[in-house]
């Protein structure tokens, strides 16, 4: 059962370009539809989330990872009664901006178009991902892009700078970015969909960590979130070994996590009397975690940081990440004849390069960059990840 503050399609602020209904799908159904025929879409497949995708065939791609996002946000949002098809058109998208090698990648373009065009707003992952669905993707011949729905545009815009809000401000009449001007919140579903990330991305960081060999178990233990469920684990299995200790445990704080958002979400609705969509948006944020499990997930996230993101082996491949992104980004500005012959919006510009480069997998971007510059990059020899 949806509940009040759900979003309802049939009050949807609808599509910039008006469409015919599309029945029996309602305007959120045919959104995620959209969005998984999409070529940005399959191009998640190909795309780093931490390891690279040469670096082993398990570790999450953006793909994988917005599956779980989804996964997540559907056991969340239907306990709390809300939109689980905006969820999933949310959580399948959200990512859709991102540029090849993971975050190296979003710096290194974030650099070069700071350099390039100093009032031109940068590089921004979530902007490029309202980018790729309001006009890179060419499917349809009425309109560019994916002209999805003011709701599903709204909650991939997970975060924007003053100065792309104000961009938006004076260019997009839907008022897509004014939340970001007013301070007010997104829908719950988006809402959910960003806490959604947070959980998939830290559980799973710790899994391909650990089976990069660059995390230890042991070091886990200093974590109070883990560690309780890994002692739990060890006491209810002391037979049990190797990496099913940590699935097991890592399966647990999930668990405690979704719940907690469940349990916290509830009593934050019913302690607002929530009773619409737009009284949620006026509203702080509803969809969080609990004080204490807030803390012990910023403490995972430090953690991370500190010891997975940071670690020399990963720092020191995306270095050379970042400098396959940079030679290409320098050759096709000096030379836009380098680009595909199709035509391009702006061809040639610093922001044309950027969303070609954006769009581009791992794979695509290390043979441009061995094409255009006849050099392979010299990856950092890593344990062998099994
Ligand atoms: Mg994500």
């Amino acid at each position: 059962m949806r509940a009040p503050y759900a979003s309802d399609p049939e009050a949807s602020r609808g599509r910039r370009h008006p469409e015919a209904p599309s029945p029996p799908r309602d305007d959120f159904q045919r959104d995620r539809d959209r969005i998984v025929h999409s070529t940005a879409f399959r191009r998640l497949v190909y795309k780093t989330q931490v390891f690279l995708n040469h670096e082993g065939d398990l570790f999450r791609t953006r793909l994988t990872h917005s599956l779980e996002v989804a996964q997540l946000g559907r056991s969340i949002g239907r306990a709390l009664g809300l939109n689980e098809d905006l969820i999933e058109a949310i959580a399948l998208a959200h990512d859709l901006g991102h540029t090849p090698f993971g975050h190296a990648g979003q710096d290194a373009l974030h650099e070069c178009m700071s350099a390039a065009d100093p009032e031109g707003g940068g590089f921004e992952h979530n902007f490029q991902s309202l980018r790729v669905v309001d006009r890179l993707e060419e499917r349809y011949a009425a309109f560019d892009g994916l002209n999805l729905s003011f709701e599903a545009r709204e909650g991939i815009l997970k975060h924007c700078s003053r100065r792309n809000a104000e961009w938006l401000a004076a260019n997009d009449p839907t008022g897509i970015g004014q939340r970001f001007i007013e301070r007010s919140q997104p829908s719950l579903e988006a809402q959910l969909c960003n806490l959604a990330d947070e959980i998939a991305y830290n559980a799973h960081d710790i899994d391909d960590g650990v089976r990069s060999g660059l995390l230890a178990l042991e070091q886990l233990e200093d974590l109070p979130l883990i560690r309780r469920h890994l002692d739990a684990v060890r006491q209810a299995y002391p037979a049990l070994t190797g990496r099913r200790v940590l699935f097991e445990t890592l399966r647990r704080v999930l668990s405690e996590q979704v719940y907690d958002v469940i349990g916290t979400t509830r009593a934050a609705i019913e302690e607002k009397d929530v009773r619409s969509a737009d009284q949620a948006r006026a509203l702080p944020v509803l969809v969080r975690f609990g004080a204490e499990m807030r803390r012990q997930t910023d403490e995972v996230q430090r953690f991370l940081r500190a010891n997975l993101y940071r670690h020399p082996q990963v720092v020191a491949t995306t270095t050379v990440a970042r400098d396959v992104l940079r030679e290409l980004f320098q050759v096709y500005v000096a030379e836009p004849a380098q680009l595909p012959s199709r035509p391009m919006a702006g061809r040639g510009t610093p922001r044309a390069v950027a969303d070609y480069i954006a769009g581009m997998t791992d794979r695509f971007a290390l043979q441009e960059h061995a094409r255009l510059t006849g050099r392979r990059p010299d990856w950092p020899v890593r344990p062998r990840a099994d």
